[in-house]
Parts: structure tokens; sequence; C-alpha cells
């Protein structure tokens, strides 16, 4: 039962711009196109709701957290179906996408019940100290305010209405405004209808929570630029991201922009896990590289390894898996017709070989596969872009030495990833210093498609990866984005948040 309506602060609007959806498959839907002034009334609702959300309970919270999961299970069929028919993804990965929402919201529910997030800390007044009396300080970590939050194109569910930013956000105590992307904004109602029934159902100030459909940039603008928002959660382009961000930091209050941007996910393989294991390690990668059309930004879009036979044998391994890989359905048109106009420019670089690539003219894609070697790709900057949908570049190196000068070269990234085995152990040792300065996940004999939604995780890193390299998108730690630091000092102890009543007694 789709309106076509925003969700406003509990009321279901509609207005006169109009945009039409544009599914892989099914019929396209008129869906009312956002506004400023709809942004306006959505951030003010969410301002008014803060003065009492943001005194909630855990335990409030954490009741509104699982109902919602509950109420997404519950129209669990119809997300699905909306879900792959808007971007093409196939069903197993949509209901798949809908069990990590589900759980990262009770995760979050699980963990600020626990308390431990509010890091409280009590420094006892000392009256009697010389020279000085030390007054009674307490430290609460406390909700920042009204949060916006993007949709991104590749997770509609997961980092979209009620993914991590949103779950996080909640989790906090802040309101949460979500402009919607264009390119699946059925799924985004009904995961709004989800929310707005779960907030009913908790008799929460209905400002909690706002879904304002996309339509233009004029939205996005209006929302980051709004002097109530106090934090902006992003996932999606290293431009779109940039340009948001920049709205951001020029405000007359700058205010924090957690965008997750692009990344290339280099992987090192070193030289006697290739020679033990090439044929093992091209095929894991080959799969990697083709998951959801590689459009992941944990795609491992770069592998780094020493030039020889057993180099030759991983290329020819990866090439034939890559040649069998069936043709796939992209998000949008735009991310489709960015494909080929990235798979253009590559082929078209200096030094570079085409192995493995077949245009499709339609919304889809095939993969992708270059050969070039280190002192090629150190030379040139293009080869570091990252080009989203199932495009992989393998960089032949002259030693094991140069995987350092690589390290060295590379920007920010989500993750780096090596493949060891325990006779390369101390050639790796060497190259885990410029790693993990690099990345914000570094893992050994795996691929980076696949982030587990837990405490140890980290979705950031250093810039272009994201914009904020303290920060994480998934896992517990993400809700530390929407909180900051208060030192209530001598404050009574009833007038202070957070500290347990036995506290008092
Ligand atoms: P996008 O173009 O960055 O858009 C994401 C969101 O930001 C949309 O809501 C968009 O609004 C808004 N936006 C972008 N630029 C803006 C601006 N200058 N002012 C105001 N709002 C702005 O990303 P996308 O649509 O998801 O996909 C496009 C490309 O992004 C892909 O081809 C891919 O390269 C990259 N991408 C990367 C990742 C990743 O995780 N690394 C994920 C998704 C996409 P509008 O609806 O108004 O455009």
């Amino acid at each position: 039962m789709l309106t076509g309506r925003h969700l406003i602060a509990g009321e279901w609007v509609d207005n006169a711009q109009k945009f039409v959806s544009s599914p892989f498959t099914g019929h396209a839907k008129t869906y009312s196109c956002g506004t400023a002034d709809l942004i306006d009334r959505a951030v003010q609702a969410a301002e008014d709701a803060f003065m009492s959300f943001g005194w909630t309970t855990e335990a409030e919270r954490a009741k509104l957290l699982r109902t919602i999961a509950d109420e997404i299970d519950a129209r669990g069929a119809e997300i699905t179906e909306i879900g792959c028919a808007e971007s093409g993804l196939p069903e197993m990965r949509l209901n798949g996408e809908r069990g990590r929402t589900v759980g990262q919201l009770r995760l979050f529910a699980d963990y600020i019940e626990k308390g431990e997030y509010l890091e409280l800390t009590h420094d006892a007044a000392m009256p009697d100290r010389a020279p000085l009396p030390r007054p009674d300080l307490r430290l609460s970590q406390r909700p920042i305010g009204p949060v916006a939050v993007f949709g991104a194109s590749n997770f509609p569910l997961a980092f979209s209405t009620a993914g991590g930013d949103t779950a996080s956000a909640l989790a906090a105590g802040c309101p949460v405004v979500v402009k919607g992307h264009e390119a699946h904004p059925g799924t985004a109602e009904i995961v709004a209808q989800a929310i707005d029934a779960a907030i009913k159902s908790c008799g929460m100030h209905q400002g909690v929570f706002s879904l304002v459909q996309g339509g233009s940039h004029e939205v996005g603008t209006a929302l980051v630029q709004h002097p109530l928002i106090k934090a902006v959660g992003f996932t999606g382009s290293l431009a779109g991201g940039r340009a948001l961000f920049e709205l951001c930091t020029s405000r007359p209050e700058p205010i924090p922009f957690f965008g997750e941007l692009g990344s290339i996910n280099p992987n090192f393989i070193f030289p006697n896990a290739l020679a033990n294991r090439s044929e093992a390690i091209a095929a894991g990668w080959a799969s990697s590289l083709c998951m959801g059309a590689g459009q992941f930004c944990t795609k491992p879009g770069i592998v780094l390894l020493v030039e020889g036979p057993d180099a030759d044998t991983f290329i020819a391994t990866a090439k034939d898996a890559l040649d069998k890989t069936d043709e796939q359905p992209m998000l949008t048109d735009g991310i489709a017709s960015a494909y080929r106009s990235g798979t253009a420019k590559i082929a078209g670089e200096p030094g570079v070989e085409e192995l493995v690539g077949t245009t499709s003219t339609t919304r889809s894609a095939k993969p992708y596969m270059f050969v070039t070697d280190g002192d090629n790709w150190l030379a040139n900057k293009e080869l570091q872009e990252e080009v989203f949908g199932p495009l992989g570049i393998v960089v032949k190196l002259k030693s094991v030495e140069q995987m350092q000068e690589v390290a060295r070269h590379i920007e920010g990234q989500l993750t780096c990833t090596i493949h060891i085995d325990a006779a390369d152990h101390a050639e790796a040792r060497k190259l885990m210093p410029f790693l993990e300065r690099k990345a914000g996940r570094v893992l050994a004999n795996g691929f980076a498609t696949g982030v587990e939604v837990c405490g140890a995780m980290v979705h950031g890193g250093p810039y272009p990866a994201s914009t904020n390299f303290g920060a994480t998108s998934v896992g517990t730690m993400a809700i530390r984005r929407f909180l900051r630091p208060v030192s209530y000092q001598d404050i009574p102890l009833e007038l202070t948040p957070g500290f347990k009543a036995e506290e008092m007694a």
C-alpha cells in the first residue's frame, strides 16, 4: 500500500512537485518530490521531539528500536518485493539485508541497555582540598540533536531509511530526518510506515522520525544547511559527499558530516600465499569482485602481487572465472552509465591491458579485468579511482618490497587485505604500519565484502574512504558520532542524566 507521500512527524504529506520512480522491473510510480519547505517542517518537528526524546531512558529507546525491527519484519515480504523491483537486487540479497537491518536495530537496543556507551565518569567533590577545593564533576555522553541521514543507493535497507545511521542516531536519543534516495522510494516508504507504527505504539513524540523523498539536490542542500540539524550521516559518491561536506563546514555553525565515500580496497597477495594458493585466491577474488554487481564500497578493486609464473596462474584463473560471470542488473541507469564511462576511461589509460570486458548497453554490467605493472600504477593517479561496478585491476609488482611503495602511495581506504601464509609473516609485518595508517579495517586471507555488524567493526577510514577518520558507520561504535560529552559540575544527581537511580539513594 504505497501512498507516494512523505512521512513528516506522523503525517503522510503530499505536494505538487512529483518524480517518477525507475524500477528495474515492474511499473514506475509517481512520488511526491521533496522541497526545502518540507525539510524545514520535518526538522522543526525533530527539534520539538528532541526536547523529550533526548531525555528518554535507555529502556524506552531500546523498546522503540526493537518495535521498529518487529514492524519491519512484519512487512518483510512487501519490502523484499518492492526492494527487488526497484534495485534489481535478488530476493536472497534483500532478505539478507533486511536481516542485517533488524539485527542492527536490536543490537543497538541491547547495547544502550548495558549503559557503557555513556562512559560515565565521576570525580567526587574534595571540599577540604588545599589550596583550592575540588567541585563535584560528573561526565556523561549526551545526544547532539536532530540528525540528517541520506539513504544510500546501494543498500536500500541496511544503509537507508532504518539503516545503521538511523539506528545509531535513535539509540543515542537523536531524532532523524531521512532524505530518501530516488532509486528506491517505495522501499523507503514501507520502512517509514514501519517506523511510524513503532513510534505510535511506543507513544513517542512523532517528530522523532521523518522521511522526505528525494527528487533534487535542493532537498539534500536544504537538509544539511538547516540550522537545527546537528550532524549528517551519508553513504555515496566522493563528488556528492564532498559537496555536502563542504556545505556542512561552511555553515555559520559548522557541523560534522559523517560521509562514507569511495574505496578501492587493495588486496596484497604475498609470495608464499600466491605460490601455494593462487587459484583459490583468484577464484575468491573474482567472486567477491562480482558480488552485487560490484556495487559495494568494500569491493576488492585492486590486487597487488609479484610478477612471475604464480602471478600468471592467478590472472588466468581470475580471467576464466570472470569470463563465465553473467551480466547482472545495476542499481540505477546513472550508476550503469557511470560504470560504462569508468571502464572506458581505465581501458584508455596507457600501459593498461584489458583481459576481460564486455560493455553492456542496458542497466546491467559484465565484469572487467585490467592488468598493469607497479611502476605504471604508481605513476598514474587515475588508476586509483573507484569505479563502482565489477571492475578489477591486477598490478604486477617488481618485488615484494614494491608493496610498501604502493601502500605508502594509496589514499585512505575502508579496508586493506593481505593474503599470507606463515612464511610470509616477516614481510607482512613490514607492511602493517603502512596499512593500519591507510585503512579503517585490515584483514587477512579473506575478502572485505560482507561487513560484520558488531562492537569491534570499523567501517570508515582516512579520506577519501570517509570524511571523518575517527568514526565508523557500522557497528556499535557508530553511536559515538551522535553523542557529545557534557560535564555536570555540582549539579544535583536527580538533575544529571545518565547516572543510575541506585547511586542517588
Ligand atoms: P550520490 O550521487 O553521491 O548521491 C547520494 C545522495 O546524495 C543522493 O541523495 C543525492 O541526491 C545526494 N547528493 C549528491 N550530490 C549532492 C549535492 N551536490 N547536493 C545535494 N545533494 C547531493 O550517490 P549515488 O546516487 O548513490 O550513486 C552515484 C555514484 O556514487 C555511483 O556511481 C558510485 O560511484 C558512488 N557510490 C559509492 C558508494 C560507496 O559506498 N562507495 C555507494 C553508493 C554510490 P539526489 O537524489 O538529489 O542526487
